[in-house]
């Protein structure tokens, strides 16, 4: 019969600890973090140890109710990189419910913030194809949100009310289209007068 011994000695600290996998030589602890949780202290110094989604403090580092969200969600093609990463904790993250229309919403509330009320801007549709609106007057669209294949797409309409679709990359990435955003709002405004 074939030995079943599983421990081993860490290659870092020396300590002997039972491995699950042939290539696991370090102990737990002395193990290299890997994925988007390897940014965490440098999204803690950069955030002031602050959660951006309730605004206040965060736990040391190591605690296990941290959680490195990625603002551009996974499922959307969302990347491990830095800049796609925010330090949260665990139960606000649950709390987010990133959708395409939610979080969309917020970003063309802000592009609008000068133009009407944000009250006035309101979802119709599905968490994944969504259009925003004036009013709540489905003939008063201002963009639409959608995804499909795991690509996400917006669209704009021009004086016709014609729309161009383009393929977005980030929330954030809605304020390229900020002008054309604006512009179909302020068609609808004007109309009212
Ligand atoms: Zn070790
Ligand atoms: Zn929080």
């Amino acid at each position: 019969m074939k030995s079943s011994n599983r421990d081993r000695k860490c290659k870092t600290c020396g300590v002997v600890f039972s491995y699950r996998s042939k290539n696991e030589k370090n102990c737990p602890p002395c193990r290299p973090v890997r994925g988007p949780r390897r940014h965490l202290p440098k999204l803690m110094e950069e955030q002031g140890r602050i959660c951006p989604l309730c605004d206040t403090a965060l736990p040391e580092e190591t605690d296990a109710s941290i959680h490195v969200d990625h603002l551009w969600p996974v499922k959307f093609g969302g990347t491990d990189n830095y800049e796609n990463l925010q330090a949260v904790h665990i139960k606000c993250n649950r709390k987010k419910n990133a959708t395409i229309a939610l979080e969309g919403h917020k970003v063309v509330k802000d592009i609008l913030c000068e133009v009407v009320d944000g009250s006035r801007v309101s979802i119709r549709g599905t968490r994944s194809d969504c259009r925003i609106i004036l009013d709540d007057n489905k003939r008063q669209s201002i963009c639409r949100l959608w995804v499909k294949r795991k690509k996400v797409y917006l669209g704009v309409l021009d004086e016709n009310k014609r729309e161009t679709k383009h393929r977005i990359g980030s929330f954030e990435t809605i304020r390229d289209f900020a002008d054309e955003i604006r512009a179909t709002s302020q068609r609808y405004l004007t109309d009212e007068q």
